[in-house]
C-alpha cells in the first residue's frame, strides 16, 4: 500500500529510542521532495527494527546510530549506520547466512538469524540489502527498493 515513509520511521525511531536504554542517540532524517512509497509497511518495520536493533547491540555507549530515508523517482532507500564493532572482512560474505555471528562478537549474545530474516523479507519486496564495514568503526546496512 502507498504510505508515507516519514512518520512511519520517525515513530520506528522513537520506538528504538526507547529500547537503547539511552545507551546511543537514534538520528532519523529524510532526504526527498516525496515521501510516498510502495511497499508492504509490515515486512519493511521489521527489517529496519532487526537493523537497528543490531547497531544497538554491536556499538558502544554514547555513540550515534544514523537512520536515513531517501526517496528518489520510485526508489526508496533506507540507511541504518553504526560507530560499532564493525565486521571483520573476511567474514563480510557469511552474513546473511542463517546462524552466522562474527568472531568479534565476544560475549554479545544473539541467534544469528535477524539478518537471514532482512534478506528473506527484502526478497520478498524485490529490494537489495547491502553492508558496508569497517572493523572497530562501523557498519551500515542499506535496503534499496524500487516501486
Ligand atoms: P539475532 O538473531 O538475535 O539478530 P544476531 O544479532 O547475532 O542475533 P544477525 O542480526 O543475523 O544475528 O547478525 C549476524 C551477525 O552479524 C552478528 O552476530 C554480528 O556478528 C554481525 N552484525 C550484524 N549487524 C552488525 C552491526 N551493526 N555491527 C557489527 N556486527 C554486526
Ligand atoms: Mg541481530
Amino acid at each position: 500500500q502507498w504510505f508515507d515513509i516519514f512518520p512511519f520511521a520517525e515513530e520506528i525511531a522513537e520506538e528504538m529510542q526507547l529500547m537503547t536504554k539511552q545507551k546511543q542517540l537514534i538520528v532519523y532524517e529524510h532526504k526527498g521532495t516525496t515521501g510516498q512509497v510502495f511497499l508492504d509497511q509490515n515486512l519493511l518495520k521489521n527489517c529496519i527494527i532487526n537493523l537497528i536493533s543490531n547497531a544497538i547491540k554491536y556499538s558502544g555507549e554514547d555513540t550515534m546510530i544514523q537512520f536515513n530515508s531517501i526517496v528518489n523517482e520510485h526508489e526508496l532507500i533506507i540507511d541504518v549506520k553504526d560507530n560499532g564493532i564493525g565486521i571483520p572482512s573476511t567474514e563480510m560474505n557469511n552474513l546473511f547466512e542463517p546462524f552466522f555471528r562474527a568472531h568479534n562478537t565476544g560475549d554479545i549474545p544473539g541467534t544469528g538469524l535477524g539478518l537471514n530474516i532482512v534478506k528473506r523479507y527484502v526478497g520478498l519486496m524485490n529490494g537489495t540489502c547491502t553492508c558496508e564495514s569497517e572493523q572497530n568503526i562501523g557498519t551500515t546496512f542499506r535496503l534499496q527498493f524500487k516501486f
